[in-house]
Parts: structure tokens; sequence; C-alpha cells
């Protein structure tokens, strides 16, 4: 089989990562070329306890890229970044295999994940969208599994912004505060949650109290439309 190029379309340059990485990645693509590969989901733990999540790669997004240079930003805490690049290298293949289908605009529905009935999804737990495709593919599998709910978390307000009208209704969207400290105050269009992420001493200045209640399964405020919330967390 031909060598895939470490490049993508977004320019990430893949060659500063170790060999190890990179062939984790290169088995990624090789993955989602396999006709039987589908989407993968997996149960999550920790704070996302007992719900299934859709994840893709942020190593490979050039998105998640230029802002890990931005003074101040999020992304330069980046947890899964931090997982990938230790504990969770296993990880790497099939989250590179779910940015390679979902960013597809002609993925066939063959490629979808299954979804028992009833589950409560997060999209991109780890990961971030790659372009107007992968919400595109988020909005089906949403269409397709309508006693479902999900919830996508994104920094992505252009991409959303041009989904707003065609999000269907068991589908919420967190806006993603880009700046630590620096909480949101206008909700992006089509945004139902808006989530910020403070540290500690911003709360002693302040006196805002973070409201995550940091176990999804029992909380689920995130999963819910058009109520205008404003989540705070404690930077992890
Ligand atoms: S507010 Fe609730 S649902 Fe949202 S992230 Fe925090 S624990 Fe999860």
């Amino acid at each position: 089989m031909a060598r895939i190029p470490f490049k993508n379309q977004n320019g990430v340059d893949f060659t500063s990562f170790s060999s190890e990485i990179r062939e984790k990645i290169d088995a990624g693509f090789r993955r989602a070329a396999d006709e039987k590969t589908k989407v993968a989901t997996s149960k999550m733990t920790g704070k996302l306890a007992d719900i299934v999540g859709i994840s893709t790669n942020p190593l490979i997004n050039g998105h998640c890229e230029k802002m890990q240079s931005k003074s101040g930003a999020i992304c330069q805490k980046c947890y899964s970044i931090r997982l990938l690049l230790t504990a969770r290298k296993n990880a790497i293949t099939a989250w590179t295999s779910n940015t390679v289908l979902l960013s597809d605009e002609n993925l066939s529905p063959s490629k979808l994940p299954t979804i028992p009935s009833g589950s409560m999804v997060r999209f991109n737990p780890h990961g971030e969208l790659q372009n107007d495709a992968m919400m595109s593919n988020f909005i089906k599998i949403a269409d397709l599994n309508p006693n479902s709910k999900f919830v996508l978390f994104t920094k992505r307000y252009d991409i959303l912004r041009r989904f707003k009208d065609q999000i269907p209704s068991n589908l919420a969207v967190v806006a993603s505060a880009y700046y630590i400290d620096k909480p949101m105050e206008a909700f992006p269009d089509g945004a139902d949650t808006i989530f910020n992420v403070v540290t500690d001493e911003y709360v002693e200045s302040t006196g805002i109290r973070p409201n995550c209640a940091l176990k999804c399964n029992s909380c689920l405020k995130c999963w819910q439309k058009g109520k205008k919330q404003v989540i705070v967390e404690h930077l992890k």
C-alpha cells in the first residue's frame, strides 16, 4: 500500500510528531480507507461516565493547531492532546479514522455508527469540528437516531453559523470559550449553551462560582435545547 503523506488538507505538519505517533496516524488513514470501517463510538469514563462518545483526532486538526499558538487560549492546555501524546496513544488510530470518515462530504450511510436507542451521546468529547462536512455528518447521525440525544461542544462558531437552521431538536450545541478567564457573553448563532473555563484566581477575584456538576450523566444540562444557559467550569 502507498504511504500516506504526512500532510492533511488543513496544513498540519505531521513531521513534528514522533515516529510512533506518525505510525498511529498513518494506521488511522489506512483504517478509514477500509470499506468495512464505520465511525467508532466509545463508552466514556470519568466526568462523562456512561455517555457515548464519538471522538476525532485534534492532532490532525488545523484549527486546533492554530489555536495552540494563541496566548491565553484554552487550547494551549488541551487535555485531549495531552492524553493522545501520553496515556491514550492507542486511541490515535481510531480517532484519526473517525476524523477522516466524518470529514467526508460523501460519507456512505453504511459507515455511520450504530447508536443504541435512548443513548446520551457527545460529539467530539475529544477533538473539534474539522470542516462543514463533519457538522453535516453529525446532523445526519442525530437525524437517524431520533430516540437518542446528542450534544456537540465546539469553538468553530463559523461552522455553527452556517448550520444554525439545520440543527435537529435532539442535537444541543455548546459553544466553548476560546480563552481562560475570559467568559463569553454573547451566544454565537446556533448555540444553546455557553461554556466558560476559569481559574481559582478568577473565582476568588470575581466571586463567580463554577456551576458544572462534573458528572454529565446525572446532570445532563448541556443536552438541553434553547435555554441559553451559561456553564462555568474550573480549569482542569
Ligand atoms: S454542566 Fe452538567 S452536563 Fe454540562 S459538562 Fe457540566 S456536568 Fe456535564
